[in-house]
């Protein structure tokens, strides 16, 4: 997920790959290392921590001395940041390094022991390495196409064999790989501004297109090893557009990112149809016997629980308590040994959460973590840790994240509520079919883009405005609402719509946006009455629903159709439009959209 590097031709590979590996920083990594053909063999030098960790180590080390090589930054999926789960991965032989998520690397794992390999790593990239080393005879284009018939998952590999020390190859799916074309120098790079510097000219590797690198040329081959003709591709960008992928903001980047993270997130989590926490270690027959479920997280994270508070408790029928950590801690909770507490938290490291952690593991309550950062302090002190998968985060406000917590609530909602008979084994198939067409789904959302930009061109001079819907419309408005305050700065509450009339309704005057949710069937009528009750005290409404959902003509001022899937999962569809709504509102203002007023990424102060 993080970034990949590679060189040859006459320049000092290691500098190049260092000071290449140095422009990608900004996607966020925990760990570094490269590989070089140092006099006829692969040299890895390779750290956790950041990459001046690795300059420093070389410069004590000695540098591998060569003209051709990889290089890798890493955001750990599989097996916590450390020197030995840093890549390149490999033997003798062979060496990767590789950005992404391998989905089978436990049964390749499995098969390579049984064939008498032995693994260093934690990583599902070993694997792959290995699986290469088994493979290999003497052709490693035909290798190549042999491992990536077998691995399953996201990769973007640069590889190398000792055989041929004049080359480099490199093959992607899912994950960013291009090949920069300089003059007798040729590159391997995640991301355009690694390679600025040296070159503008870039093939773009599409799925499974296998690239020979060498320094006076690139060959492209498909997967019946015939040639590929490709166009050049030259960046016009400047650096810092470069950076963005193209997209003016990092959190516009990530909210795009939103499909991929979610099926990184859900695909290896699902057999045969079914939800599967084994991968995780995570024995679920356990889980249904708690008396009671704790979620405790912090701002996003907490709307993405009460998400999992309305889905949990509609369809396992498990009592569910959800809490803001800085109250929990504080409340001298009733939670006991007999008891579930799920924590989330992006970071991982978030302090009022780690300290609802250690309070429940006190009583002895069994703990699981939802976390983005592998090794993080939350993920090493939870029982248990469901890792998501939505790579590093760099806007503050969190859009990605949110989206890969909630669908990890949706899965652990289906078992649970399969395991305890309130659910048929058909349903639970149904819904988790309907979640892994979630990323196509969540992708046709974004095409609301225009939409949600002049909504946002609406709602940029008003000073206050409410977001209301009921159920699971109402967690949603939540987080809706909080996108909208962190980066407008404009002043505004989410509220049970059916709360409206104890008292909030005063507040509403002429032209105050209302943004109504509602995709929920059994509620609509209802969220309809108080939609009619602030627009006849002059609220101007925007109505967001699902399509076909008749509603009268004078409703509302303007209305969002959204995608109709089961209910259950309508935040999901409805969660992107909302953030593009903030994001465009944000962006009208001329706000810094990826870096609000006040606020930080990880909140480690309590
Ligand atoms: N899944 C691999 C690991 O955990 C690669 C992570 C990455 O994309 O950097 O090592």
């Amino acid at each position: 997920m993080c970034g990949i590097v590679g060189y040859i031709g006459d320049r000092d590979c290691a500098d190049v790959l260092v000071d290449a590996l140095s422009k990608l920083e900004y996607r966020g990594y925990d760990s570094a290392g490269i590989a070089v053909f140092d006099k006829g063999t692969i040299k890895v030098e390779k750290c956790k921590g950041r990459l001046i960790n690795l300059v420093n180590k070389m410069e004590l080390e000695g540098k591998p001395n060569g003209h051709c090589g990889i290089g890798h930054t890493r955001w750990a999926t599989h097996g916590e940041p450390s020197d030995i789960n840093s890549h390149p991965h490999g033997n003798k032989r062979v060496s990767i390094v590789h950005n992404g998520i391998i989905e089978n690397y436990k049964q390749i794992k499995d098969f390579l022991i049984g064939e008498g390999y032995s693994f260093v790593s934690e990583t599902d990239t070993e694997t792959v390495a290995k699986l290469l080393d088994y493979y290999y005879v003497d052709d490693p284009i035909d290798t190549i196409i042999k491992v990536i018939s077998e691995i399953k998952g996201s990769y973007a590999l640069g590889i190398m064999f000792r055989d041929y020390p004049d080359r480099i190859f490199a093959v992607r799916k899912e994950s960013p790989l291009i090949v920069g074309v300089g003059e007798n120098e040729n590159f391997l790079a995640s991301d355009v501004p690694a390679i600025i510097k040296y070159t503008r000219d870039y093939y773009l590797l599409e799925a499974d297109e296998i690239a020979v690198v060498k320094k006076d040329g690139v060959s492209i081959y498909n997967t019946h090893k015939e040639p590929v003709k490709k166009e050049i591709n030259t960046a016009d960008w400047d650096v810092d557009a470069a950076e963005k992928g193209g997209y003016e903001h990092f959190m516009l980047k990530e909210i795009y990112e939103q499909p991929s993270a979610v099926r990184d997130t859900i695909s290896h989590r699902i057999t045969d149809g079914m939800p599967d926490f084994s991968n995780d270690g995570i024995d679920m027959e356990q889980l249904k016997k708690y008396r009671q479920i704790f979620i405790v997280g912090c701002g996003t994270a907490m709307h993405a629980g009460m998400v999992g508070q309305y889905v949990i408790e509609k369809l396992a029928r498990i009592p569910v308590i959800v809490d803001i950590a800085s109250e929990f801690r504080y409340r001298d909770p009733l939670i006991t040994d007999k008891d579930l507490l799920i924590v989330i938290s992006q970071s991982g490291e978030t302090a009022d959460t780690l300290a609802v952690l250690r309070l429940a593991k006190e009583v002895n309550a069994a703990t699981m973590a939802i976390v983005n950062v592998v090794g993080s302090s939350i993920a090493r002190e939870a029982d248990m840790v469901v890792y998501t998968h939505a790579g590093p985060e760099i806007s503050v406000a969190s859009t990605k994240a949110y989206m890969v917590q909630i669908s990890v609530m949706y899965l652990l909602a289906f078992e649970l509520a399969y395991l305890n008979g309130a659910i048929s084994e058909e349903m639970c198939r149904k819904l988790t079919e309907e979640l892994k067409s979630m990323p196509d789904i969540i992708k046709e959302t974004l095409e609301l883009k225009d939409t949600c930009s002049y909504v946002a061109s609406k709602l940029m001079n008003a000073e206050s405005l409410l977001y209301i819907g009921r159920g699971l419309d109402y967690a949603l408005s939540m987080e809706g609402s909080l996108k909208l305050k962190e980066i407008s700065y404009i002043h505004s509450e989410s509220y049970a719509a059916g709360e409206l009339k104890h008292g909030t309704i005063s507040l509403i005057t002429d032209g105050m946006p209302v943004i109504a949710v509602a995709t929920q069937k059994k509620l609509i009528e209802k969220t309809i009455s108080n939609i009619k009750e602030v627009k006849a005290r002059g609220a101007r409404v925007v109505l967001i629903c699902a399509d076909g959902v008749e509603v009268g003509e004078d409703v509302a001022d303007y209305i969002i159709r959204l995608p109709q899937v089961d209910e259950q999962l309508m935040p999901m569809v409805a969660a992107a439009p909302l953030q593009l709504i903030a994001y465009y509102t944000s962006v009208l203002k001329g706000n810094d959209v990826d870096k609000p007023r006040n606020l930080a990424k990880s909140v480690t102060v309590e």
